[in-house]
């Protein structure tokens, strides 16, 4: 239906499927990847595969065809949407978001740089230096907040292990003054472990190697604005995360050491503090007693456990505090702009996708839960949308049946019952508390949730361990958690030794990062919040952002595991069309109506096709005369008339527009 866009490369949007069937929905995204459209559109969101080869459709006269178009006018693409959120921002002044989903490796990252890329390129057309100053920053940090957060990883060589959302900000006259990056749940134990075949970040490798891609990161920060001495202290925190690697420990008698020694001075180089200093914090932890203060000797357990907790919080820290200083170089600086100026936002979310690993950990349940969170958005916000429009338009609204998930998000964060309560609780508990006691936790209060389940609950289900694995049955499909490491990872202790340590460095950077290194034992009395309890915080508060704003949705399609141009593998790929739940989307979708479109556009399109409307009509108004077209045609039947726009309900009738057009 779309210019330019025959049959030959399917049909550009499924909801013109003669069936809604998962063959038939297959089948047209396989012929489309085989051709080359890596782009469908399910109404206004964008379906997207990854082509897994260089396309020439990203250059500037691909931008200049997209550039204040509709929808529908040119075939379905990136910056299609891109123009949509910008055009509502700027016409209707909209605050919009562009949410983009799909598992590791679909192409979000991908796609999300080129929805910024358009962006930038649409704008400032007075050329303001300004302006120009922003929008070269906001590319920049891409650059720096990727070598920081991304790794390579089985799936993917460059993937994003933390949760992006970016918010751009326009004044008046659309064009960028400023931005804001939030970040979500780093995924840092990769710091000290990574799968067979997988990398840590790849600041580490361009610290090591002083390669060029090194060059480009630091000379990315200093354009930003880091100073001189945060890059020294940047790549001095990678290299002291790298030797705390090599630290080891042993005993002698009953007193805990450490065994490579020659390391305690590099550190203390590199940390610009006292040897005794690392080596106190290393090797014994302060404890309060009651009215007494006593130094506690590690076992070579518990220092190994704190030098990896301090490795892992020093990297999160630090990637917090790069977001932080991105953040203060990219905010808003015009009074005016910011206080009496219209200023209206687009957001971009470039976020995990749903993970279903051989061992799933707190990590993938956190994700998944994130994944809940925003399925429930999207089934909330595409129907709302869908609902508004019509009410807007006065056209009458059914309301149609679909999956809601809300139950699986509930039985994730509700208050006393939900899963992070339990953990939160178990976490709460003096001494010792293991995985073990969680999972019985869990078991007592969820026995009889249709979504829960463990060995306990199914003996004989012997897919699951007794004592280590429950199941959740998530909208995308069954997951089996391992409980193992839930408690540590939600308690995320890190001795407050080691804060004390980094806040005392005489390095002004380093100890700007370590705040609450300042109290003492004695004066810690807040218990921190959980790792859980502050991921769900984020997560809704996340939602409500993203629920306030107009959203477009990118879902993106990973076509195998080989990275290979020409391979669509059919088993996968139905996965996650139906896990992204795009079947039940183009159901809503036709529920409603297929097609809408504005009285103008519409005759500007299809005026050709009656006599009445060629060339011009003499009609009281458009509205007039597109009934009157409709009539002609006979479609009057399949059609609703809104105040602005026309509604067609059926593909069909378009289809039969778009013959009558082609036969003119
Ligand atoms: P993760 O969740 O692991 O971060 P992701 O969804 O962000 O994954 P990307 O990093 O965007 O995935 O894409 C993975 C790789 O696929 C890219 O490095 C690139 O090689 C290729 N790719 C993705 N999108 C495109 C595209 N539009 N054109 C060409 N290649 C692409
Ligand atoms: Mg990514």
């Amino acid at each position: 239906m779309a210019e330019h866009e025959s049959l030959e490369y399917g049909k550009a949007d499924f909801v013109l499927l003669d069936n809604v069937s998962m063959e038939e929905f297959m089948g047209n995204l396989k012929l489309r990847f085989e051709k080359g459209r890596i782009y469908s559109y399910i109404g206004e969101v964008v379906v997207s595969v990854n082509p897994y080869r260089a396309m020439n459709i990203y250059g500037r006269d691909t931008i200049e065809q997209y550039k204040g178009r509709e929808l529908y006018e040119r075939p379905p693409h990136l910056f299609a949407i891109a123009d949509a959120a910008y055009k509502a921002m700027k016409r209707r002044n909209k605050d919009t978001c562009i949410v983009i989903s799909g598992e590791s490796g679909a192409g979000k990252t991908e796609a999300s740089k080129y929805i910024m890329q358009y962006i930038a390129a649409i704008t400032n057309p007075n050329q303001r230096a300004e302006v120009e100053r922003v929008k070269n920053m906001l590319l920049k940090s891409n650059c720096v907040l990727e070598a920081f957060g991304n790794a390579k990883t089985n799936r993917n060589d460059n993937s994003s292990r933390f949760g992006k959302y970016m918010d751009i900000n326009f004044d008046f006259k659309g064009d960028p003054i400023g931005g804001h990056i939030s970040n979500y749940l780093l995924e840092k134990s990769r710091v000290i472990f990574q799968q067979s075949g997988e990398r840590s970040f790849h600041s580490f490798y361009q610290v090591n190697m002083l390669v060029c891609l090194h060059m480009s990161v630091a000379d990315a920060m200093k354009v930003i604005g880091f100073t001189g001495d945060e890059v020294q202290t940047v790549y001095k925190i990678l290299a002291t995360i790298l030797h705390l690697g090599n630290l080891t420990f042993g005993v002698d008698g009953d007193v805990t050491l450490i065994e490579n020694p020659k390391l305690v001075s590099i550190l203390r180089e590199l940390l610009s503090t006292k040897e005794e200093n690392v080596e106190k914090a290393m090797l014994y932890r302060t404890v309060a007693t009651g009215r007494d203060v006593i130094e506690k000797q590690h076992t070579i357990q518990e220092a190994s456990y704190g030098r990896d907790a301090l490795a892992k919080a020093m990297y999160e820290r630090l990637f917090c505090w790069i977001v932080g200083r991105i953040n203060d170089i990219i905010e808003v600086r015009n009074y005016d702009a910011r206080v009496h100026g219209k200023n209206t936002v687009i957001g971009v979310l470039d976020i995990y996708g749903f993970e279903i690993f051989q061992n799933n950990s707190f990590e993938q349940f956190c994700i998944n839960y994130c994944n809940e969170k925003l399925q429930q958005l999207f089934i909330q916000l595409v129907l709302k949308q869908e609902q508004e429009e019509y009410q807007r338009e006065g056209i009458p609204w059914k309301h149609i049946d679909y999956f809601n998930n809300q139950i699986i998000v509930d039985l994730v964060e509700q208050q006393h019952k939900g899963i992070f309560s339990v953990l939160d609780e178990a976490c709460m508990n003096v001494g010792k508390v293991t995985d073990e006691v969680f999972l019985q936790g869990l078991n007592g209060k969820l026995a009889k949730h249709a979504h829960y389940t463990s060995r306990k609950l199914s003996p004989t289900d012997k897919s699951l361990e007794f004592d280590r694995d429950f199941r959740i049955r998530h909208y995308a499909g069954d997951v089996v958690y391992s409980v193992v490491g839930f408690i540590d990872k939600n308690k995320d202790t890190l001795f407050q030794d080691f804060k004390r340590l980094l806040y005392n460095s005489a390095n002004p950077v380093l100890k700007a990062m370590w705040p609450e290194g300042k109290l003492s034992i004695t004066e810690v009395t807040k218990r921190p919040l959980t790792a859980a309890t502050l991921f769900k915080n984020s997560m809704i508060s996340l939602v409500e952002n993203l629920a306030s704003k107009e959203p477009y949705y990118v879902r993106c399609i990973k076509p195998n595991d080989v990275k290979s141009p020409l391979l669509f593998e059919q088993e996968r790929c139905r996965h996650q069309v139906e896990y992204l739940g795009l079947l039940e989307n183009v159901r809503v979708r036709r529920a409603g109506f297929a097609y809408r479109q504005t009285y103008p556009r519409f005759l500007q399109r299809y005026k050709m096709i009656s006599e009445f409307t060629w060339p011009n009509h003499d009609l009281p108004s458009d509205k007039d005369a597109v009934k009157r077209l409709m009539q002609g045609c006979g479609f009057d039947h399949d059609v609703a008339y809104g105040k602005t726009k026309v509604f067609i309900r059926t593909p069909r009738t378009l289809f039969s527009l778009e013959e009558q057009r082609a036969e003119m």
